[in-house]
Protein backbone atom coordinates (compact mmCIF):
# COMPACT_ATOMS: atom_id res chain seq x y z
CA UNK A 1 0.00 0.00 0.00
CA UNK A 2 2.72 2.75 1.22
CA UNK A 3 5.16 1.40 -1.54
CA UNK A 4 2.33 2.23 -4.44
CA UNK A 5 1.57 5.73 -3.21
CA UNK A 6 5.34 6.38 -2.82
CA UNK A 7 5.23 5.37 -6.65
CA UNK A 8 2.04 7.85 -7.71
CA UNK A 9 3.74 10.72 -5.95
CA UNK A 10 7.26 10.56 -7.53
CA UNK A 11 5.58 9.54 -11.15
CA UNK A 12 3.33 12.91 -10.53
CA UNK A 13 7.04 15.14 -9.55
CA UNK A 14 8.34 13.51 -13.05
CA UNK A 15 5.28 14.59 -15.18
CA UNK A 16 5.08 17.95 -13.60
CA UNK A 17 9.22 17.90 -13.94
CA UNK A 18 9.21 16.91 -17.65
CA UNK A 19 6.54 19.59 -18.77
CA UNK A 20 8.76 22.07 -17.18
CA UNK A 21 11.32 20.73 -19.58
CA UNK A 22 8.96 21.31 -22.45
CA UNK A 23 7.96 24.75 -21.40
CA UNK A 24 11.47 25.69 -20.86
CA UNK A 25 12.06 24.14 -24.39
CA UNK A 26 9.52 26.43 -26.00
CA UNK A 27 7.97 23.24 -27.26
CA UNK A 28 3.86 23.71 -26.85
CA UNK A 29 1.98 21.45 -24.16
CA UNK A 30 -0.69 19.89 -25.96
CA UNK A 31 -3.54 17.62 -24.54
CA UNK A 32 -2.07 14.71 -26.67
CA UNK A 33 1.75 15.74 -26.11
CA UNK A 34 0.46 15.65 -22.15
CA UNK A 35 -1.35 11.80 -22.34
CA UNK A 36 1.70 10.61 -23.98
CA UNK A 37 3.91 11.71 -21.30
CA UNK A 38 1.29 10.80 -18.83
CA UNK A 39 1.73 7.22 -20.00
CA UNK A 40 5.21 6.98 -20.23
CA UNK A 41 6.15 8.38 -17.14
CA UNK A 42 3.38 5.89 -15.31
CA UNK A 43 4.10 2.75 -17.13
CA UNK A 44 6.58 0.46 -16.46
CA UNK A 45 7.12 -0.68 -19.24
CA UNK A 46 8.89 0.55 -22.01
CA UNK A 47 6.50 0.92 -24.65
CA UNK A 48 6.15 0.97 -28.68
CA UNK A 49 4.58 4.41 -30.53
CA UNK A 50 2.06 1.48 -31.43
CA UNK A 51 1.08 0.62 -27.42
CA UNK A 52 1.01 4.39 -26.35
CA UNK A 53 -1.55 4.72 -29.25
CA UNK A 54 -4.01 2.11 -28.73
CA UNK A 55 -3.76 2.76 -24.75
CA UNK A 56 -4.56 6.21 -25.90
CA UNK A 57 -6.90 6.05 -28.87
CA UNK A 58 -10.29 6.02 -26.85
CA UNK A 59 -9.70 9.23 -25.79
CA UNK A 60 -7.93 10.84 -29.04
CA UNK A 61 -9.85 9.41 -31.76
CA UNK A 62 -8.04 11.69 -34.44
CA UNK A 63 -4.93 10.46 -33.41
CA UNK A 64 -2.83 8.28 -35.69
CA UNK A 65 0.60 5.68 -34.69
CA UNK A 66 2.09 8.61 -36.38
CA UNK A 67 1.20 11.35 -34.53
CA UNK A 68 2.23 9.48 -31.63
CA UNK A 69 5.51 9.03 -33.00
CA UNK A 70 6.37 12.35 -33.99
CA UNK A 71 5.31 13.56 -30.54
CA UNK A 72 8.02 10.87 -28.90
CA UNK A 73 10.42 12.31 -31.38
CA UNK A 74 9.80 15.83 -30.16
CA UNK A 75 10.19 14.31 -26.37
CA UNK A 76 13.70 12.27 -27.67
CA UNK A 77 15.09 15.58 -28.98
CA UNK A 78 14.55 17.45 -25.92
CA UNK A 79 15.83 14.88 -23.99
CA UNK A 80 12.72 13.49 -22.57
CA UNK A 81 12.51 9.90 -23.49
CA UNK A 82 15.33 7.57 -25.06
CA UNK A 83 14.41 5.15 -27.72
CA UNK A 84 15.91 1.70 -27.89
CA UNK A 85 16.65 -0.63 -30.69
CA UNK A 86 17.14 -4.01 -29.98
CA UNK A 87 17.02 -6.08 -32.78
CA UNK A 88 14.40 -5.25 -35.73
CA UNK A 89 11.54 -5.22 -33.21
CA UNK A 90 9.98 -1.64 -33.78
CA UNK A 91 11.56 0.95 -31.50
CA UNK A 92 10.11 0.97 -27.56
CA UNK A 93 10.51 4.64 -25.58
CA UNK A 94 11.99 5.09 -22.07
CA UNK A 95 10.93 7.96 -20.19
CA UNK A 96 14.57 9.05 -18.87
CA UNK A 97 14.76 8.88 -15.38
CA UNK A 98 18.33 7.48 -14.04
CA UNK A 99 20.97 5.52 -16.05
CA UNK A 100 19.84 2.38 -15.87
CA UNK A 101 20.65 -0.97 -17.83
CA UNK A 102 18.04 -3.29 -19.69
CA UNK A 103 17.58 -7.25 -19.35
CA UNK A 104 15.84 -8.19 -21.89
CA UNK A 105 13.37 -11.48 -22.16
CA UNK A 106 14.48 -13.18 -25.84
CA UNK A 107 11.15 -14.96 -25.45
CA UNK A 108 8.37 -12.63 -24.98
CA UNK A 109 10.71 -9.27 -25.72
CA UNK A 110 10.46 -8.06 -21.81
CA UNK A 111 12.40 -5.11 -21.29
CA UNK A 112 12.98 -4.71 -17.25
CA UNK A 113 14.88 -1.91 -15.74
CA UNK A 114 17.92 -2.60 -13.27
CA UNK A 115 20.62 -0.61 -11.98
CA UNK A 116 24.23 -1.12 -11.47
CA UNK A 117 26.60 1.82 -10.42
CA UNK A 118 29.03 -0.08 -10.29
CA UNK A 119 29.78 -0.09 -14.17
CA UNK A 120 30.09 4.25 -14.08
CA UNK A 121 33.63 4.07 -13.77
CA UNK A 122 33.94 2.20 -17.28
CA UNK A 123 33.57 5.54 -18.90
CA UNK A 124 36.88 6.88 -17.44
CA UNK A 125 38.31 4.00 -17.77
CA UNK A 126 37.75 4.48 -21.03
CA UNK A 127 38.55 7.71 -21.28
CA UNK A 128 41.82 7.02 -19.46
CA UNK A 129 42.81 4.44 -21.68
CA UNK A 130 42.16 5.50 -25.39
CA UNK A 131 42.35 9.26 -24.84
CA UNK A 132 38.47 9.62 -26.38
CA UNK A 133 35.85 12.13 -25.17
CA UNK A 134 33.32 9.51 -23.97
CA UNK A 135 29.59 10.52 -23.96
CA UNK A 136 28.33 7.48 -23.14
CA UNK A 137 27.90 3.62 -23.06
CA UNK A 138 25.12 1.11 -23.24
CA UNK A 139 24.54 -2.56 -22.34
CA UNK A 140 22.60 -4.70 -22.77
CA UNK A 141 21.91 -8.29 -20.48
CA UNK A 142 19.49 -11.59 -22.27
CA UNK A 143 18.34 -13.59 -21.31
CA UNK A 144 14.75 -15.46 -19.78
CA UNK A 145 12.12 -13.58 -17.92
CA UNK A 146 10.01 -15.74 -14.78
CA UNK A 147 7.22 -15.62 -16.47
CA UNK A 148 8.83 -17.57 -19.59
CA UNK A 149 10.87 -19.77 -17.45
CA UNK A 150 8.22 -20.99 -15.91
CA UNK A 151 5.92 -21.37 -19.10
CA UNK A 152 8.63 -23.46 -20.46
CA UNK A 153 8.27 -25.46 -16.98
CA UNK A 154 5.03 -27.00 -18.28
ZN1 LIG B 1 9.55 -13.38 -21.25
ZN1 LIG C 1 14.44 1.42 -19.07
Amino acid sequence: MSLSHTHVHESHDQLKDALDTLKQTGVRITPQRHAILEFLVESMTHPTADDIYKALEGKFPNMSVATVYNNLRVFREVGLVKELTYGDTSSRFDFVTTEHYHVICETCGKIVDFHYPGLDEVEQLAAHVTGFKISHHRMEIYGTCAECNHKDLH
